[in-house]
């Protein structure tokens, strides 16, 4: 187990520096580890617009609807057309056969159903060979466009925090956020076309039980790497959320605190996969996101709630 500090040094050059070494260097990595639903997007508009924090939405996904399938970025230009995009591209100078490489080893290797294997260290190396290239590359190229020293990326999958955690051992920092069960059964009965389709009350329970078992298993494999947080908390009192955020990073969060303080609007940057969040260009905190129209069974929810409070979150 490692100290906080000291994991997260200060990025102590100027991108693009003349120092070719220098202008390798990994930018810290604060992934965000939750369900669907949860609040994962929110957070993370919350911290990129910290000065020295990027973010870029749902990084797992980045080769397939940004790359491969053009999908529109929140900027409000296809990604193809966006120039955050096209300069990532530029700089790494991918081929499209390159972006479906790494878009199938993410996905054969982040799924779900993998948990286990990739807690247990069972990565194929050919996999493994392909998957640490297109992530590096990724991460380094957003570090030298962004300039800032850390990048957020708000996959979700505990599989990937793992798998990053162990590509990039002193680098990475892991904030895992759950909700309630009542609050995310009811979300997932929203229709929503283009995000998560709606499940079933009992689909989304196993989801529920599932995700959460890999996020408690995750959170003991990182230590003091990982922070829980509960999406009640940061509607209810996001400043002191942050204040968390911020005592165990060590990065940090004035700005953002006093934008909450001021009521202010948040940029959401060019984020391609994520919420419905992603399709406005700025967006205010609004704690009645919280509030859920829906109507989740009463007994499933409370059991459901038991279960998480008996896994510590
Ligand atoms: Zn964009």
């Amino acid at each position: 187990m490692t100290s906080s500090a000291t994991q997260w040094p200060a990025h102590g050059c100027a991108i693009r520096s003349v120092d070719p070494a220098c202008a390798e260097e990994m930018p810290q990595i604060l992934y965000i580890m939750g369900t669907g639903r949860s609040g994962t997007t929110i957070l993370e508009v919350l911290l990129a617009n910290e000065k020295d924090i990027v973010g870029s939405g749902e990084l797992k996904h980045i080769f397939r609807d940004a790359f491969l399938r053009n999908l529109p970025c929140a900027c409000g230009k296809r990604s193809h057309a966006c120039e955050w995009w096209s300069a990532v591209r530029k700089e790494t100078g991918w081929s499209d056969a390159d972006c479906r490489r790494y878009r199938d080893a993410i996905e054969a290797i982040e799924r779900h159903r993998n948990f286990l294997r990739i807690l247990s260290g069972c990565v194929l190396r050919h996999e493994w060979d392909v998957y640490e290239q297109g992530t590096t590359t990724l991460f380094r190229a957003l570090g030298r466009l962004s300039r800032a020293r850390v990048v957020v990326d708000s996959s979700k999958y505990p599989g990937r925090a793992l798998m990053l955690a162990r590509l990039f051992p002193r680098h990475v920092r892991v904030l895992c956020i759950t909700r309630s069960a009542y609050g995310l059964i009811a979300a997932f009965q929203k229709q929503n076309d283009e995000e998560q389709r709606p499940k079933h009350p009992i689909a989304a329970a196993a989801y529920y039980v599932y995700v959460l078992l890999c996020m408690r298993l995750a959170r003991t494999r990182l230590g003091d790497r990982c922070l829980s947080i509960r999406f009640e908390d940061l509607t209810r009192d996001p400043v002191g959320v942050l204040s968390r955020i911020e005592r165990w990073s060590g990065v940090s969060l004035a700005r953002v605190r006093q934008m909450l303080a001021a009521g202010e609007m948040f940029r959401v940057g060019h984020v391609v996969t994520g919420n419905r969040l992603r399709k406005q260009g700025v967006v205010k905190f609004d704690p009645s996101v919280a509030r859920t129209d829906g109507s989740p069974p009463r007994l499933l929810a409370w059991i459901l709630e038991r279960y998480r409070a008996l896994l510590g979150f």
